[in-house]
């Protein structure tokens, strides 16, 4: 039953549907649509495109018409998006104190800008040529948290970095989150800054990655202790020395991967996990 106060059909615009979706074109054939999101990622000017195991080159992008013109080819590079996030928070729903940490829910502004590629091949970087997109903006809801003032200090005592610890954290939480949160971790977006407007510090931001958001960030909320301790777990765990995809590498970073510290990330997930209220280390050590 809907129980909303506005009528539902005025809230899904179908014209912003059908000019939302892209229709990718080799030699006057539709291979597939995408939506926007997906087709600035993917399929932006310059991009190589894998389809059912087929290489294309994107040879135009047309944002009033929404179709992408592709061609066959056989290059032996990949392309890899970069992009910049700005999140603005719009309303706090909820918010609570996990120890000395403070989580918080809301409404927020979201705004992705790819602004360049990278052309790779062998996984050395041939060259990054700029892209000239609007930005993708769009109101979501996101869960966020601040750390206490002390832990950046910590941190560089530990001869950790804090802002590569802060991102490292980002990730391992994305790639966790699916085995919580019914979803998969491209349906998420994030974001780790130094200092945000919103908390007047650090913060680490996860984001529906879906317009409206569905529900994604609003339940990592309810249950972020058992995430944590899990996402903890997962970086501890992990025989790698300085992060990997399988912990804190992220194969959908627009940074990048940079700056990583895996060292930064174990001590704030530590950190974390302590003021959830678990003790991991210790029960590690006793296996
Ligand atoms: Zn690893
Ligand atoms: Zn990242």
């Amino acid at each position: 039953m809907y129980s909303g106060s506005r009528r539902p059909h005025d809230l899904v615009g179908l014209t912003s549907i059908s000019r939302d979706s892209f229709r990718i074109v080799s030699n006057g054939r539709t291979l597939e649509t995408m939506n926007r999101g997906q087709a600035f990622r993917e399929a932006h000017l310059g991009a190589v495109l894998l389809h059912q195991g087929e290489q294309y080159l994107v040879d135009s992008m047309d944002l009033s018409h929404g179709i992408i013109r592709v061609s066959p080819s056989e290059v032996d590079y990949y392309t890899r998006p970069l992009k910049s996030v700005d999140i603005t928070v719009r309303q706090v729903r909820e918010s609570r104190l996990v120890g000395d940490f403070t989580l918080t829910f809301g409404d927020v502004e979201v705004s992705e800008q790819y602004y360049a590629y990278k052309i790779i091949r062998n996984d050395a970087i041939l060259g990054i040529e700029p892209l000239e997109l609007p930005p993708l903006v769009f109101s979501t809801k996101s869960v966020w948290f601040t750390p206490p003032d002390d832990l950046e200090k910590n941190l560089h005592l530990a001869g950790a970095d804090p802002d590569g610890g802060l991102h490292g954290t980002e990730h391992a939480l994305i790639a966790m989150m699916p085995f919580h949160v019914l979803c998969d971790r491209w349906d998420l977006g994030g974001l780790s800054v130094p200092a945000h407007p919103a908390t007047g510090g650090p913060a680490v931001f996860v984001y529906d990655g879906i317009e409206g958001g569905i529900g994604l960030s609003e339940k990592a909320y309810s249950i972020f202790e058992d995430l944590i301790h899990h996402t903890a777990a997962l970086v501890r765990e992990c025989p790698c020395e300085e992060g990997c995809p399988a912990c804190i590498y992220s194969p959908k970073c627009g940074n990048d991967n940079q700056p990583l510290d895996k060292k930064g990330t174990a001590l704030i997930l530590e950190a974390l996990s302590r003021a959830c209220g678990g003790d991991f280390s210790v029960k590690t050590m006793e296996n």
